[in-house]
């Protein structure tokens, strides 16, 4: 499929789901470059693993409330309170170790100076060494390149690699990183459009294109899909 195509049909998926709550969504991701550091945005992606927004945000709530916010905080607390405040996470043992690993490592070494000095050089160095530190998987990697540094990456989550594949910008067997550049040649590795792009295809993800009984008759772009013409034919 070519990139123009792709852009088009991204441009539809925007449109059908484009609201407030999206717009409100950009507009606190960019804020937050201003008021969170990397570390509490990196605390907010392991919680959110494996489980949904509004638990991961009562288990951060938690750690807020109990000052636990902080590497060294961290690294002084229990397992025990760390497990107890973010329990209703999920997954709190691993989590738990995962959060004292971080907390670690950002106080033995300047991660966010070493990281600025990467990313001025080159923004796929800076992706290495972000997938070096614990618990960080490639789309935490971009997730931190788009959401705290404004980079134009394009974070690929279940949401937007089911997507990317039923309506064909990619094969079914294409990896993480196929998705990703396809992504971003669609949407010119322009910030504004990735960043906006990423959330519209989650919340369509959601609302429209979800894993289990899409909702194919409503979708507005059913007839690029071959997921669709699979089921009616
Ligand atoms: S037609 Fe169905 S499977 Fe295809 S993109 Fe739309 S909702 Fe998803």
């Amino acid at each position: 499929m070519s990139e123009t195509t792709v852009g088009k049909i991204l441009e539809e998926i925007w449109i059908s789901v484009n609201d407030k709550g999206l717009e409100e969504r950009r507009l606190t991701i960019k804020k937050a470059r201003k008021t969170r550091t990397l570390f509490e945005l990196l605390v907010a992606t392991i919680l959110s693993q494996n489980t949904n927004s509004r638990n991961s945000s009562r288990a951060f709530r938690n750690l807020l409330k109990r000052k636990l916010i902080h590497p060294k905080s961290i690294i002084e607390a229990s397992m025990d309170e760390i497990r107890d405040s973010i329990k209703v996470a999920g997954l709190y043992n691993r989590k738990s170790i995962k959060l004292k690993e971080l907390a670690q490592i950002f106080m033995e070494k300047d991660i966010e100076g070493e990281l600025k000095q990467l990313l001025k050089e080159d923004v796929n160095r800076a992706r290495g060494y972000l997938l070096n530190l614990p618990a960080i998987g490639r789309k935490t990697a971009d997730i931190v390149l788009l959401f705290h540094y404004g980079k134009p990456v394009m974070p690929v989550d279940t949401h937007i690699a089911r997507i990317s594949k039923r309506l064909g910008f990619v094969s079914s067997k294409a990896d993480y990183e196929e998705i990703r550049k396809v992504l971003e040649e669609a949407l010119e590795h322009d910030e504004e459009k990735l960043l906006t792009m990423h959330l519209a295809l989650i919340s369509f993800g959601r609302k429209i294109c979800s894993a289990r009984n899409p909702k194919c008759k409503m979708c507005p772009v059913k007839t690029y899909c071959g997921h669709y013409r699979k089921i009616i034919s």
